[in-house]
């Protein structure tokens, strides 16, 4: 099959799926009226690939059926590829205006990196490489939408899984059986959920391999979105319902985010990628690095994201006339600084691309990617707080679409004018960057940049430990040489 129109991924979501939104269960999610607009704007994404503009930008001809099917299912083996997969991200984070971190493209790479490295997973047992590879295939050739989900509850950080009060908080496997293993417990956590046709549940932090308790816990795997026994408890919907006029993002980008509980689920023996081997799985975790593919997505979806918001700041200081200003310039300028450090270690990892030993194709530099992740949440929390900054009361002191249309028109018309805008526009371009930072859909962009790729401060702990220090040492070593003399004459 090709790739699919919005209306096919639609009629894929109208299932039996078990969706939970507010106490009650949600029967239709493409028809929820918190649920709806989000549902029409993936698959407004999903068009994109048939337009005339786009079609040939956006896919490649499957090796297997030799249709078109989307390109970030594209094993890249050369820069080209890596650029041309580039270009279909980039449509589809200006299409939302990076304000979607989980677009259908942001797993399909994970999947394909996974692909990419299924030797790993084939080790000892080359059924559970297979079994990559032809999910690969299955879900390229079906165009399908992925969720993953990786952690477990948040009940006591400072125990190993087995230790938490029960011993399927976190998703463990109970037992195996003909059709397949069945998995009990709950991964924190799933965005696009809902949305989903497929959930991704690969193995996230290595395990204790001397604590037989920890084994159950080592399982990499997927299933349909609607398997028996899986629930997504989502969050509080962002999309309060109300006209787009006055929520202009939260009306329509709630990517939504929940956690899935799966109640002895059984897993198919052909969705399993990795079972019961702590010392492969441990192995999958540390060397695995899918995100030196997915970072890709990521750095295109900040830029895009980050000249939209440049565009509201840009419209906002010239608006109301406080461009004059310098520290307003120097802090304009920042955002910029922002914008085209992400374009250069997107640019850097690109260009430094290799193959890597045991792995299909080639692989993004990972220094570049490791340097971004670590340094974005805190530039984005710093961008937020210069809009926050130069915007002022006017972020929330601004009318609605109802008072414009109201008898107060004459009164919005005078007190809601800009020196370049009319009241109108004015009014619109505040409410909308109050939707970007100060809205929950708002501060949970905030929070979803910090966290949505893990924990940086552990992340960097991490970094701490196995970095490379010998160029820094050496470097000093050297310089005391030359200026103390060698030690050894000493
Ligand atoms: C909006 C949003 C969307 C997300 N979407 C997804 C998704 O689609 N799929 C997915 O799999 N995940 C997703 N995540 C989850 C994300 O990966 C986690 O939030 C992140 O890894 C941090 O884990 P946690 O939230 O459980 O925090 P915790 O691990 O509970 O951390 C809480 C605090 O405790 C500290 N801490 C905890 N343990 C340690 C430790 N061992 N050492 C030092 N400090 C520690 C942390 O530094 C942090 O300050 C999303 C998160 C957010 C906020």
């Amino acid at each position: 099959m090709a790739v699919r129109t919005g209306e096919q991924f639609l009629v894929g979501l109208r299932d039996d799926r078990e969706v939970w939104l507010g106490g009650e269960r949600v029967a239709d999610v493409t028809f929820h009226p918190k649920m709806a607009r989000m549902a029409q704007t993936l698959a407004g994404i999903y068009d994109l690939q048939h337009s005339p503009e786009f079609r040939e930008r956006m896919t490649f001809t499957s090796p297997t059926s030799g249709e078109p099917v989307a390109l970030s299912y594209l094993v890249p083996e050369t820069q080209d590829d890596l650029t041309r997969r580039r270009g279909a991200l980039e449509i589809v984070a200006e299409s939302c205006h990076g304000m979607l971190g989980r677009t259908p493209d942001y797993v399909n790479i994970q999947l394909t990196a996974s692909r990419q490295l299924s030797a790993i997973f084939g080790e000892k047992d080359p059924r559970f490489s297979a079994h990559l590879r032809e999910y690969h295939e299955y879900v390229r050739e079906r165009d399908l939408c992925l969720t993953h989900a990786c952690g477990h509850p948040q009940v006591n950080r400072s125990v190993g899984l087995s230790e938490l009060p029960d011993p399927y908080i976190a998703v463990g496997v109970v037992d195996t059986c003909a059709e397949g293993v069945v998995v009990r417990g709950a991964k924190n956590l799933a965005t696009l959920a809902p949305f989903s046709d497929e959930i991704f549940a690969p193995l996230y932090r290595p395990l204790r391999p001397d604590v037989e308790e920890d084994r159950k816990y080592c399982i990499g795997f997927s299933v349909p979105s609607n398997i028996k026994g899986l629930k997504f408890i989502c969050r509080p919907s962002h999309d309060l319902g109300e006209p787009l006029g006055d929520y202009p993002l939260s009306g329509q980008f709630d990517e939504m985010d929940s956690l899935a509980v799966f109640d002895d689920v059984i897993v198919p023996w052909e969705r399993v990628f990795l079972l019961d081997d702590v010392d492969l799985g441990n192995r999958t975790v540390t060397q695995v690095a899918l995100w030196r593919h997915y970072m890709q997505q990521v750095a295109v979806k900040n830029i895009a994201k980050l000249e939209f918001i440049l565009g509201i700041v840009r419209g906002i200081t010239e608006g109301i006339g406080i461009g004059v200003y310098g520290h307003v310039q120097e802090k304009t300028a920042e955002i910029i600084d922002t914008i085209e450090t992400c374009r250069a270690y997107m640019r850097a990892a690109e260009a430094d691309a290799v193959p890597l030993e045991g792995a299909e194709g080639i692989w993004p530099a990972p220094e570049p990617w490791i340097a971004m992740r670590h340094w974005y949440p805190d530039a984005y929390a710093r961008v937020v707080a210069i809009v926050q900054q130069l915007a002022a009361s006017g972020l929330m002191l601004t009318p609605n679409e109802a008072d414009l249309a109201s008898s107060l028109a004459a009164d919005i018309a005078k007190y809601y004018q800009a020196m370049t805008m009319a009241a109108p526009e004015r009014v619109r371009l505040f409410r909308l960057a109050w939707d970007l930072i100060g809205t929950e859909f708002g501060s949970r962009q905030t929070l979803y940049e910090r966290f949505f790729n893990g924990d940086v401060v552990q992340l960097r702990i991490r970094r701490y430990a196995q970095y490379d220090y010998s160029r820094a040492e050496e470097s000093v070593r050297r310089f005391m040489g030359e200026v103390y003399g060698d030690l050894a004459d000493q």
